[in-house]
């Protein structure tokens, strides 16, 4: 390996510095720039050495289901933005959520889950883990007392997403770990949202951190990608040892593309955040408008809650409209910008109608209880400029 200076203790730089250069083990071309290792197997250099390397005498790369040099680069590079020991890659963020489960635990295991998860989280849970054995109880995602009560002697995770979606309801990561510990099983959080920029939930106790990387990580919209990140015991072993054998794994081209979009995202991040607050602050002005969900603005119920465990208060602002769901379809239809989608964590601002989109197949009693009203809309703030971004609202407001 030429050029290859061995920085061996991450913890030592920046975030920023890590996000550019972490992870990277220069080949004997000396390039600069990261490669991608397109090659599904590896060849040796003898019988012996074959062996050697398939019984774990000799570590290294054997077939690209188990590991490949690209992906390893933006797993090290992910493990340290997320200060965690061991990170591995995913084919999408519902594998790495898929992979976390499988990994950890096992038939006759209960978790208790927020209630406020991404649409297929939830549905993984219910119609698909349940059919396995495991079993799971939904909860209010801010109420502590909630999830002490769903607690049961068989308990062994607990799963949460902070900020939640669309209602961006922040849960005490601290608190949360400690109850998990107590009862003798794991915290994980979907840190989708935030990115190791704003929160980095290992450092505040939970075991275990998922990650869609299709959302903030790439943040331009490209490749469908996940990752889990933890100890080296439980992600190393119990996620790795499921994901090498059952084969969600990342391939090397979207492993490439997201090692280009760590090393922007803090800069991305702060732009994100930056026009997400001035927005909300806009839209808390409109007459229109009867409620904004975003926590950064003083009328957050748990806004010092956030300011503790999160950097700012991220990209995502949701808003309930006085007129109801005519209101909602109306304000979406006259944006000629905004890209009407459901997906999220793009440099495009897209705007969705929660309540007949994400949540469109829960029971109106269960979107009642959620909080998800008729008149909610949710926005994926972009980096275009915000006075258009305004602008095209105002169109429908
Ligand atoms: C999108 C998303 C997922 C699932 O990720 P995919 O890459 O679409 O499989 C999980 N959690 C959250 C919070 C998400 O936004």
């Amino acid at each position: 390996m030429s050029n290859n200076k061995k920085i061996k203790n991450w913890g030592a730089y920046g975030l920023q510095t890590r996000a550019v250069r972490a992870g990277q083990q220069r080949s004997n071309e000396g390039e600069h720039s990261e490669p991608i290792f397109v090659t599904s197997s590896y060849v040796f250099d003898s019988a012996a050495h074959a062996a050697a390397r398939f019984c774990g005498e000799e570590p290294g790369n054997i077939y690209s289901r188990f590991t490949n040099p690209t992906v390893r680069n933006f797993e090290e590079r992910l493990a340290a933005l997320e200060q965690g020991e061991r990170c591995v890659a995913t084919a999408s963020g519902m594998s790495a959520i898929l992979a976390t489960c499988m990994g950890l635990l096992k038939a006759g295991d209960h978790v208790v889950a927020s209630r406020a998860l991404f649409g297929s989280t939830t549905l993984l849970f219910q119609n698909i883990l349940s059919r396995f054995g495991l079993s799971f109880d939904l909860v209010a995602p801010e109420d502590l007392d909630a999830w002490q009560r769903a607690m049961r002697s068989e308990t062994r995770m607990l799963f949460v997403e902070t900020p939640s979606n669309p209602l961006m309801e922040v849960s005490d990561i601290r608190q949360l770990a400690d109850l998990a510990h107590q009862n003798e099983a794991l915290l994980v959080v979907d840190n989708c949202f935030c990115t190791p920029v704003l929160q980095r939930p290992l450092a505040l106790g939970a075991d275990v951190v998922v990650h869609s990387a299709t959302k903030y990580l790439d943040g331009q919209g490209r490749c469908m990608g996940g990752a889990v990140i933890g100890s080296e015991a439980l992600v190393g072993e119990g996620v790795f040892g499921f994901l090498r054998t059952a084969g969600p794994t990342m391939s090397p081209f979207n492993a490439w593309v997201f090692l280009k979009g760590l090393e922007t995202l803090q800069l991305r991040m702060q732009a994100h955040c930056a026009a997400a607050l001035e927005l909300a602050t806009w839209l808390e002005d409109q007459a229109a408008v009867a409620r904004v969900f975003y926590p950064g603005l003083a009328s957050h119920p748990q806004r010092e809650l956030a300011s503790q465990q999160q950097q700012a208060a991220g990209g995502i602002v949701s808003f309930d409209l006085k007129a109801g769901k005519a209101a909602a379809w109306k304000l979406i239809d006259a944006t000629e910008l905004l890209s009407i989608t459901a997906n999220l964590g793009d440099t495009k601002t897209t705007i969705t109608h929660p309540a007949t989109t994400t949540h469109g197949r829960w029971t109106e009693e269960a979107r009642t209880e959620a909080g998800i009203s008729d008149g909610l809309v949710r926005i994926s703030v972009g980096l275009e400029d915000i006075e258009d971004i305004k602008a095209d609202l105002e169109r429908g407001l």
